[in-house]
């Protein structure tokens, strides 16, 4: 049995459109050809919020999360409509995170930068997190990216008088990218002061420019040295690393984030969002059409536009848990799993004690912990969690 009203609630929109694709990405994000399509999908999204807000009954929102996409490519209006139906038709939480997802790229027109985002926090957005990857052109070159380093410092620079709760991501494995380029990027991003960094390793995913023209990327020794370097530079300037690439400042970490890893629940708005909602008895995720087009055609038209699969407590809720929660420096409490998948730890014990045997995890004081084999080798970790069925 699931205990519904502890398992907190956060709210995803997504925002798909951007100026370029980027050779390495795989997300729902497409190329912008006519500004109309930003009303006609802010409009989209003020329908589905009316109508999924029933969804939820009485519980409340605790984050907000704006991503893409290039979120800030949208005109502040239509966030102002987008928050407004917000404000209207859920309710909300003190001390609400609200996320707003960006790229640093400075507006030339109608709106300069410093009104925008002026203008997003007058909306009640509080926690900004910025596309930066790296700070070195050549390599922002080579994957792509629109802005250049020195647009960046003056972004950075533009929004850290506006904001103090700023995430910048960053990213290592870069064709022609050195471990004393790594170093650089650090010292850069530690200049801004951001009290929080999400690191990534660029991986090559299936449908991408870069999986159909591989580029020739740095040797794995080269990658397990940039890996190592990050974690320890940063544990030693104070940052504390809460989840396997997420690195913040005391008290800064991304709520909305967590509660993904936590295995909360959450609605999903817009074109391809994911949600997850627990019910007394099952889980059940609905996922949105992914093409945005579709997506605005079908909201206006008031017909089927999502897929629907309900998970009762068993091997695929215990192996979705596990995916999440693993990736948790601190790990997860027995009681959270157990209210969260319905399941009962002690029958599940054979998955936890192979786990705790490979050295992958310990468990103490009612809290299963990733030990640092775990954390390096999470993958490893996961399988062994993987359902029957699914396993090669
Ligand atoms: S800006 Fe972000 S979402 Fe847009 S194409 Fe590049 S990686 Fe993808």
């Amino acid at each position: 049995m699931f205990r519904v009203n502890e398992i907190p609630l956060s709210l995803y929109i997504h925002l798909p459109w951007c100026e370029k694709k980027c050779p390495y990405c795989d997300f729902n994000s497409h190329l912008l050809r006519d500004p109309h399509q930003y009303k006609d999908y802010a409009n989209a999204l003020t329908l589905q919020l009316s109508d999924w807000s029933s969804l939820v009954g009485d519980r409340k929102i605790k984050t907000i999360y704006f991503g893409g996409g290039t979120p800030n490519l949208f005109p502040i209006n239509l966030i102002e409509l987008v928050m407004k139906e917000i404000y209207l038709a859920m309710d909300l939480e003190d001390n609400l995170e609200i996320t707003f997802e960006v790229n640093p790229v400075l507006l030339k027109k109608e709106f300069s930068t410093r009104d925008y985002f002026l203008g997003l926090k007058s909306l009640g957005v509080n926690r900004l997190s910025v596309g930066v990857q790296s700070f070195d052109n050549m390599l922002l070159q080579n994957i792509g990216r629109v802005h250049d380093s020195e647009e960046i410092e003056l972004f950075l620079s533009v929004i850290g008088k506006i904001f103090t709760n700023v995430n910048v991501d960053l990213m290592y494995g870069l064709p022609g990218q050195t471990k004393a380029k790594v170093i650089e990027d650090m010292n850069l991003v530690k200049r801004f002061e951001a009290p929080h960094i999400s690191y990534y390793q660029l991986t090559i995913e299936p449908g991408t420019m870069f999986y159909s023209r591989r580029p020739r990327l740095p040797g794995e020794d080269i990658i397990w040295d940039m890996y190592r370097v990050i974690v320890e530079e940063l544990l030693r300037h104070s940052y504390s690393r809460y989840e396997v690439s997420a690195y913040s400042r005391e008290g800064m970490a991304c709520k909305h984030n967590v509660n993904y890893w936590e295995f909360g629940d959450y609605i999903g708005i817009g074109a391809g969002a994911h949600s997850k909602i627990t019910t007394c008895d099952f889980v059940e995720r609905r996922i949105v059409l992914s093409n945005p087009f579709n997506y605005v055609k079908k909201m206006t038209s008031k017909s089927s536009f999502f897929n629907r699969t309900k998970m009762t407590p068993g091997a695929e809720v215990l192996f979705e848990y596990i995916l999440n929660a693993s990736r948790l420096t601190e790990g997860f409490k027995i009681l959270d799993f157990e209210e969260r998948t319905g399941l009962d730890f002690s029958r599940e014990m054979e998955k936890f004690c192979l786990a705790h045997d490979k050295g992958l995890i310990k468990i103490n004081s009612g809290k299963v912990i990733p030990t640092s084999l775990g954390l390096n080798f999470l993958t490893n970790l996961q399988e062994i969690f993987l359902p029957v069925e699914q396993t090669a």
